[in-house]
């Protein structure tokens, strides 16, 4: 009984899940509330479905045959990408969930779980963030599979924690990331950091980025954290 109306006014939906079976328990069960749903099986691919902007949310498996569901969500993020992330993690442990939102992660469901708990929660997610689903153009790109930064056909190869602090940066839109957030990012929880270590690897990265010979690097704030712009 679903009319014109109704169709474009459905949330559309991305569901990135590699088990087929999961996969199809979700798109069916969020059809069945009225979302207009599209899947994904590997981080690559949900990276090109976002690029494309016909998605206001993302359920985002973490544990994906080519990347870390978190480092999708931190190239999303980092890309410009706001519309709600709601994790699926097969783990219950605090850590996992803390790296999870440490991600860009919105919210996050423990496998497994009621499709009505789901539907719950990204109904939540996207009142919460009602008219924000933008995307903007971003001239650097973190491939969450290769751990690569690029811009303009030249990359860098970034170690996961790199990767995670770039992202951290990049999606903060060129406003001060406070150093707490950063060690939050990069490290999981409980992790021996020592104050130096976040600025030897905030060096390393200023180097990688000099190397793509962009015009933006990483400015320290002092006292409070780094700023990318
Ligand atoms: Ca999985």
């Amino acid at each position: 009984m679903s009319g014109h109306t109704d169709r474009v006014t459905a949330h559309r939906v991305l569901v990135v899940e590699d088990d087929h079976g999961v996969r199809d328990v979700i798109a069916r069960g969020l059809r069945e509330e009225g979302f207009a749903v599209t899947t994904a099986a590997d981080g690559g691919s949900a990276l090109r479905t976002v690029e494309g902007g016909a998605v206001d949310a993302v359920v985002l498996d973490v544990g994906l045959p080519d990347s870390d569901g978190r480092d999708v969500c931190q190239a999303m993020r980092a890309r410009g990408v706001e519309v709600p992330v709601l994790f699926l993690t097969a783990y219950d442990g605090v850590t996992n969930r803390l790296s999870g939102f440490s991600a860009g992660g919105d919210d996050y469901l423990v496998k497994p779980f009621h499709i009505a708990e789901l539907v719950a929660r990204l109904r939540v997610a996207l009142r919460r963030t009602a008219g924000d689903a933008s995307l903007r153009a971003a001239d650097l790109r973190l491939d969450p599979a290769t751990h690569d930064l690029a811009l303009a056909g030249r990359s860098v190869a970034l170690s996961p924690t790199e990767f995670r602090i770039m992202g951290c940066l990049m999606a903060a839109g060129g406003t001060v990331v406070a150093r707490r957030t950063l060690l939050r990012a990069g490290w999981p929880e409980g992790a021996i950091v020592t104050p130096n270590t976040l600025d030897q690897y905030v060096a390393k990265l200023r180097r990688k980025l000099r190397e793509l010979d962009g015009d933006r690097s990483i400015g320290t704030v002092r006292g409070v954290g780094y700023r990318f712009g």
